[in-house]
C-alpha cells in the first residue's frame, strides 16, 4: 500500500510536518526499503525543496536545500568549471538522499565517500534543528552522514565541488580475461587514475571467471594551446550537451531473461570492448545507465534485486574470488556487474570498508532467489564484508547486526535526537534497529 506523502514547498513548512511519524524522502532512487516509511508513517518528499542558497565561482562551494538534485548541481557547476567531488552511478538523486546513504562513486579508493565533501548541513530532528559539521555537533554529523533519515530531515547542506578544466573524461579500457589479471590491473593502475570501475560478466564460469573490462578515467585537463588561450577557450572546454535519452518501451518479456541470453550478452560486450584510449563526455562515462529511461523493465514484471557488497582486504581478492564461483555456479546476476576498490568510510554506520566492492543486479525468481541471496550473505559475513543497505530490500536482522557491529553505537546517538522513532522506516523496521 502506498504511503501518505507530503511535499513542502519552503523549509518553514517543515517543523510542522515532522512533528508527526515520518521520513524523509528524497528521489525514491535508493533500490530496497530505506526510503518506505514505517508502517503508519508519512513520507516527507524533498523534491520541492530544491532551491540553490548559494554559489561561489571561485571556491565552488554550493548551499543548497535537500532537494536539489545532483543534475542540477552538474547543471550549474559544470560550465563554472567544477564537478561533484563524488557522484553516483546517477545524477537524478537528492542531495539529501547522496548525504544520507553517504554515497560512494568511481573514486572512492582516492576520494573516499561524499562525507569528506559535506562542510555543514541542517538536520531538523524531533529534539531540535542543528546545524552540524564534523566541528559542531560531530557526532550528530556522523550519523546523519549515511544515517538513512534517521536522525531527522537533513534541510540543506554546503558541498564542496572540485576543479574540473574540461567537461571530458580521459579513458583507458582495458579487457581481463579472468579474476587475477583483473585484480592485477586494479592494482597497477589505481594510483595513477582517479576513476576505477570494472564492468564484470558473473556468469562466466572456469578460466573465465571474473573476466572483465576495466574504465579507468581522469578529468581531461585543458590542452596546453587552449590553456594559453583566452578565457573563452576554457568555457568552450566546459560546455557539454546533455545527453540523449533511449527509453525501454516495454516490460521485457520474462522467457528472454534466461542464463543462455544473458551470458551471450556478458559474453559480447566483453569480445566487443576494445583496449584503448578515448575521450568521453562525462554523462557517459559516470551515468551511462542515466541515458536509459525506464531500464528497470529490463528485467520485467516480476523487477530485480540489487546486491552491493563490500568484502575488506586482506580477505578481499579470496572473498570475492569465493563470491563470483558461488554467483556463477548458480546463475546469478544479469547484465554487467561492477567490481571497484574502495578505501574506508569515517561516518558512525559505514559501508565502505578498504577492500572491493561488487554490485550486481540480480532478476527475481521467487523464493529461490531470496534463498540464494541469503548464502551469498553469509559467505559475505564469512570473509567479514557487508551489504550496502542503500540496495537492500531483503537482509535479515541477525545477518546486518553481524556485519555492522558499529550500528549499537549508531543508534544510540539516533536514539538521543530521535527518542520515538518519529522519523522511522522500513528498513529500520525489518532490520529491528530500535529493538537491538
Ligand atoms: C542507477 C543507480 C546507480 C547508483 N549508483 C550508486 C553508486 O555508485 N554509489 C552509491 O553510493 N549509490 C548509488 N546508487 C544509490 C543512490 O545513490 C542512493 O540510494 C541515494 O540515496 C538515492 O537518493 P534519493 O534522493 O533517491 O533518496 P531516496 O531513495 O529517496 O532516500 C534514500 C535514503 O535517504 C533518506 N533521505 C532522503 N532525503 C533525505 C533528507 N532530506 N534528509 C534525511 N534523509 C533523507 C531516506 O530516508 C532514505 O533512507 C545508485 C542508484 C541508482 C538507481
Amino acid at each position: 500500500m502506498m504511503a501518505e506523502q507530503a511535499a513542502p514547498g519552503s523549509l518553514g513548512e517543515i517543523p510542522a510536518l515532522i512533528g508527526q511519524a515520518y521520513l524523509p524522502r528524497g528521489q525514491g532512487r535508493s533500490y530496497g526499503d530505506a526510503s518506505l516509511p514505517a508502517s503508519n508513517h508519512l513520507a516527507v518528499n524533498s523534491y520541492r525543496l530544491d532551491r540553490f542558497l548559494s554559489f561561489n565561482p571561485f571556491s565552488g562551494v554550493v548551499d543548497a536545500e535537500a532537494g536539489v538534485t545532483l543534475h542540477a548541481i552538474l547543471r550549474i557547476a559544470v560550465p563554472r568549471g567544477f564537478f561533484l567531488p563524488v557522484t553516483p552511478g546517477t545524477m537524478f538523486v537528492s542531495l539529501g538522499g547522496a548525504i544520507a546513504s553517504n554515497v560512494h562513486g568511481k573514486n572512492h579508493h582516492h576520494s573516499g565517500s561524499l562525507e569528506h565533501f559535506i562542510l555543514e548541513l541542517e538536520v531538523a530532528t524531533p529534539s531540535g534543528t542543528f546545524v552540524c559539521s564534523p566541528d559542531a555537533h560531530p557526532e550528530l554529523f556522523r550519523a546523519t552522514v549515511g544515517g538513512y533519515g534517521l536522525t531527522g530531515f537533513i534541510t540543506r547542506a554546503r558541498l564542496r565541488l572540485k576543479p574540473i578544466e574540461t567537461a571530458q573524461v580521459d579513458c583507458l579500457r582495458l579487457r581481463a580475461p579472468g579474476l587475477d589479471s583483473l585484480f592485477a590491473l586494479l592494482s597497477k593502475h589505481d594510483a595513477g587514475f582517479e576513476y576505477s570501475v570494472a564492468w564484470l560478466d558473473t556468469l562466466a564460469r572456469g578460466r573465465h571467471l571474473g573476466r572483465g573490462v576495466l574504465m579507468l578515467g581522469n578529468h581531461a585537463p585543458l590542452a596546453g594551446t587552449e590553456r594559453d588561450a583566452a578565457g573563452g577557450e576554457k568555457s568552450a572546454a566546459l560546455m557539454h550537451a546533455e545527453a540523449r535519452k533511449f527509453k525501454v518501451p516495454f516490460a521485457m518479456p520474462r522467457a528472454l531473461l534466461n542464463r543462455p541470453f544473458l551470458s551471450a550478452f556478458n559474453r559480447a560486450f566483453y569480445r566487443f570492448s576494445r583496449n584503448g584510449k578515448s575521450r568521453e563526455g562525462f554523462e557517459g562515462f559516470f551515468y551511462p545507465l542515466d541515458r536509459i529511461r525506464d531500464w528497470n523493465l529490463l528485467y520485467g514484471k516480476p523487477g530485480f534485486f540489487q546486491y552491493q557488497c563490500v568484502i575488506p582486504d586482506p580477505r578481499g581478492e579470496d572473498g570475492i574470488a569465493a563470491a563470483l564461483a558461488f554467483l556463477s555456479g548458480n546463475g546469478l546476476g544479469a547484465f554487467l556487474s561492477v567490481l571497484k576498490r574502495c578505501g574506508d568510510d569515517q561516518v558512525m554506520l559505514p559501508f565502505c570498508k578498504r577492500g572491493y566492492t561488487l554490485a550486481l543486479d540480480i532478476p527475481f525468481r521467487g523464493k529461490e532467489s531470496l534463498r540464494l541471496l541469503d548464502r551469498l550473505d553469509a559467505l559475505v559475513l564469512t570473509y567479514g564484508g557487508r551489504v550496502y543497505l542503500t540496495k537492500d530490500a531483503r537482509l535479515s536482522a541477525e545477518t546486518f547486526r553481524a556485519m555492522y557491529p558499529e550500528s549499537k553505537a549508531w543508534m544510540e546517538t539516533v536514539r538521543r535526537y530521535n527518542p520515538s522513532a518519529t522519523s522511522n522506516s522500513r528498513m529500520a523496521e525489518r532490520l529491528e534497529l530500535w529493538t537491538a
